[in-house]
């Protein structure tokens, strides 16, 4: 009856609960495993000056190259770790490899790279450390590696200010990352005293159409320039979305598809030393 079937049910639940702690928990067994055997690769997006069309900037991601041979994606990855406690383990992975494969050419130019960090990274007394011995070993100034923060990532403690003023002293430009999708944009920038916004894709997606996100573009620009925040767009796919944005200010710097996908550091170094009209004039 009745109760029969309810206790059946709730069973079957309980079966799948534990079908799926046991699928994370393996997951998770896999993705430490590979952050120790160095399975975790990074690759790299070009960040445009949309003004001249040349790659002045890159955004580290990391890639999960797994048994199977399939690459995963950060999304999952990243929140995992999150959530089991060694996010840092990532972060000084992907700190690592970047300051190897790009170390030389942010020690003798202008380039710049931006690593995505989380609020723990910032709780972390170890990070700053960290950062500061890797750039001395390499020759590579502050102002060559930007951080990336979500505007999701919660920097509410002492602790993560205090760090996030730290590496604004010593030279490092901080990003909120998606910016325009949390809530709270404006008091999160203030607290954090951001030098610089990622426009989130969303908004990028909705230049040209009738959304009513659309309007709020022109709006964050404005706002963005009052702050004197540097600008990089997200997302940009087409032609018409790159001249958008060129149109719509100085300065504006530009991440997406249209310009290219992220690739592998050999491949961004020839991408960097191409002509520098490449990226919009073909
Ligand atoms: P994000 O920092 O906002 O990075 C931009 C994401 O948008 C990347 O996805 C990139 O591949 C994708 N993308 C770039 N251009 C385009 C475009 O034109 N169209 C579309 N549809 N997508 C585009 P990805 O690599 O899958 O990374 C997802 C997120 O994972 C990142 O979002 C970042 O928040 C996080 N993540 C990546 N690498 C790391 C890392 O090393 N550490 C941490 N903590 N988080 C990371
Ligand atoms: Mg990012
Ligand atoms: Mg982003
Ligand atoms: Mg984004």
């Amino acid at each position: 009856g009745y109760l029969a079937s309810g206790a059946l049910l709730g069973g079957a639940l309980g079966v799948i609960a534990v079908l799926i702690y046991r699928r994370e928990r393996s997951f998770e067994r896999q993705l430490r495993r590979a952050i120790k055997t160095g399975d975790l690769t990074l690759v790299y997006q070009p960040v445009v000056d949309l003004d001249t069309g040349k790659i002045v900037a890159a955004e580290a991601l990391v890639r999960w190259v797994n048994d199977r041979g399939e690459t995963v994606k950060p999304a999952a990855l990243v929140s995992i770790a999150e959530e089991r406690g060694f996010v840092g383990e990532i972060t000084t992975l992907v700190l690592g490899k970047a300051v190897e494969e790009l170390g030389d050419l942010l020690a003798t130019s202008d380039f710049r790279i931006t690593l995505n960090i989380t609020a723990e990274d910032l709780m972390n007394g170890r990070f700053l450390p960290q950062l500061a011995r890797s750039m001395l070993a390499a020759g590579v100034k502050a102002r060559s590696i930007g951080l990336e923060l979500t505007e999701r990532s919660t920097v509410n403690q002492e602790a993560a200010i205090q760090a996030l003023s730290q590496l604004k002293k010593a030279g490092h430009t901080v990003y909120i990352d998606d910016f325009g999708t949390g809530y709270s944009s404006l008091a999160y920038l203030h607290r954090l005293d951001a030098g610089a916004i990622k426009i989130d894709r969303v908004f990028t997606q909705t230049v040209g159409t009738q959304a009513v996100t659309a309007s709020v573009v022109p709006q964050i620009l404005d706002m963005a320039s009052k702050l004197r925040l540097l600008v990089v767009v997200e997302g940009i796919e087409t032609r018409e979305q790159a001249d958008y944005f060129r149109a719509a200010g100085s300065g504006i710097l530009g991440q997406g598809w249209f310009f290219g996908h992220p690739v592998p550091a050999a491949q961004l170094m020839k991408l960097v030393q191409q002509a520098p009209e490449t990226l919009l004039t073909t």
